[in-house]
């Protein structure tokens, strides 16, 4: 028999013997996903040269924030949607800083800091009414220490204070344009995961496994659509394929969580691009129920017509720097609901006051379970619904008491917008602009001949008259 080399002896003792080869097999399996990982966790490094982010962008006092951090021998980095904005040349919107300090030793180098979150320890700094908000590096999970983490069985993380480096804290940002860092020591940007790619080609990608980062958190599914619709970027397919069935685990998430997510999603100045990506991925009903009932319905599209005006209205006015209230738009996404409640229980009548109001509170109740509106919200929204009967009482002095109505200003609005989606109110609508344009320049007479008046009869301190 032919004499067998060494290592062929080695294989046949291994393939004799099942549980070592079974070790074997798994050892060279993890070696090669962890030369992966280690591979993959060497950034790309950017330098100053290569990317067009000048400090002159940059907030000063995040400037601040981050030369203070480093002079202290910190690590420092402006991270998240203010690299991403700067890349793409827009203004960011706020300023968040990673660091390894700890957020004790954040507090101790900033007067004026606060420590806040529950879920995630964060340094909140203060300048005026800007806020810098500075968080500590993550640790991955696998790393998180018992005590500081909790994860549920279905995937959630509920609490997560463990504090890691700038490998594994990259490694728990949601996307990959969210996950760059600018680095206050050579300005240079660190690109773990592929972001500046991803940014130039405009699309929206999650980091790692798609399903197990939307199981942890399924609020990332509305970020990923959120930041579709701001950014005018696509959502990859990977990144897309889950929602369809993770949806409903968002029916979990406090409802408190959800309408500060409504806010982002709808008062940013993209609201009617959040609306059509939420309906095209199937999330909007987990926002809004009612809504999506009725639109489902909505045979003639009044409701849709309706919605996408005032959204673009919406828009329009946030993009020229005017505020919108919340009520404004919680009126405008809830009114179908309304009208369809109102055909139900009294055929439509609009005029029905106390049946309009014992309605329009359910629907606020049942919206509030699934977004905690804050209740001075839904009191005003519910004001500009109730103002809408008062515009057809034309006699006497209620316009004039109509007019000095704190909500008069978004009842208006409110009510051009339904007669732009299609109910007939042409004539209401150019009475009412012209009653106001009437009463503004009635102000302004009273308000002339007053000054007049004033100017002629002030009462003027005889001079002294000097004898010679
Ligand atoms: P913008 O402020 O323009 O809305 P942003 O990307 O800065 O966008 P923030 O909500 O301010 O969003 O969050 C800051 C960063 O924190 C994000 O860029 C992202 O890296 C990370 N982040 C926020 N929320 C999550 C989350 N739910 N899961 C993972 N990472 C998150
Ligand atoms: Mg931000």
């Amino acid at each position: 028999m032919k004499k067998l080399c060494t290592g062929s002896r080695i294989c046949l003792f291994v393939a004799s013997n099942k549980e070592l080869a079974w070790f074997l097999v798994h050892f060279l399996f993890f070696c090669h996903i962890q030369g992966i990982l280690i591979s993959s966790l060497r950034p790309e490094v950017i330098s100053r040269s290569e990317h067009g982010i000048s400090r002159a962008n940059i907030s000063e006092y995040a400037l601040k924030v981050l030369y203070r951090l480093s002079e202290a021998g910190y690590d420092a980095y402006l991270v998240g949607g203010a690299v991403r904005d700067l890349l793409l040349g827009c203004n960011p919107k706020d300023w968040d800083v990673a660091t390894n300090a700890t957020p004790e030793e954040i507090r101790q180098l900033f007067r004026n800091c606060r420590l806040i979150g529950r879920r995630f320890r964060l340094a909140h700094i203060y300048y005026g009414r800007e806020i810098i908000e500075v968080a500590t590096f993550r640790a991955a999970h696998g790393e998180a220490h018992r005590g500081h983490a909790q994860q549920l069985g279905d995937g959630r993380i509920l609490r997560d204070n463990a504090y890691g480096s700038i490998d594994s804290d990259v490694m728990r940002r949601d996307l990959t344009c969210n996950s760059l860092f600018y680095d206050i020591k050579n300005f240079s940007i660190v690109d773990y995961v592929g972001g500046v790619a991803d940014i130039n080609a405009r699309r929206i990608c999650v980091i790692g496994d798609s399903e197990t980062r939307y199981r942890e958190d399924p609020v990332r599914m509305l970020r990923a659509l959120r930041f579709t619709a701001k950014l005018s970027f696509h959502l990859t397919v990977e990144a897309a394929q889950p929602i369809s069935h993770l949806a409903p685990m968002l029916d979990d998430i406090p409802a408190a969580r959800l309408f500060d997510e409504t806010l982002k999603l709808f008062q940013k100045g993209h609201a009617l691009r959040s609306f059509e990506v939420l309906r095209e991925y199937g999330l909007f009903s987990y926002l809004f129920l009612q809504t999506e009932d009725t639109l489902s319905v909505d045979s003639d599209h009044y409701v849709e017509s309706f919605i996408r005006a005032g959204l673009e209205n919406t828009d329009n006015r946030i993009n020229s720097g005017k505020f919108v209230n919340p009520a404004f738009l919680y009126a405008l996404l809830l009114w179908g609901s309304l009208r369809q409640a109102m055909y139900d229980e009294v055929e439509g009548d609009m005029d029905n006051i106390a049946v309009m109001n014992t309605l329009s509170q359910d629907i606020f109740q049942i919206q509030s379970e699934q977004t905690a509106i804050p209740k001075r919200f839904s009191v005003q929204a519910r004001e500009i619904w109730a103002l809408q009967p008062r515009f057809g009482q034309r006699q006497g002095k209620r316009p004039l008491r109509l007019l000095s109505h704190p909500r008069f200003r978004a009842a208006y609005d409110f009510l051009l917008l339904r007669n732009q989606a299609g109910e007939n109110l042409h004539e209401l609508c150019e009475w009412w602009t012209e009653f106001q344009k009437r009463e503004a320049s009635r102000m302004r007479e009273i308000q002339a001949n007053h000054i007049n008046y004033r100017s002629h009869t002030r009462f003027r301190k005889p001079r002294r008259q000097t004898l010679g």
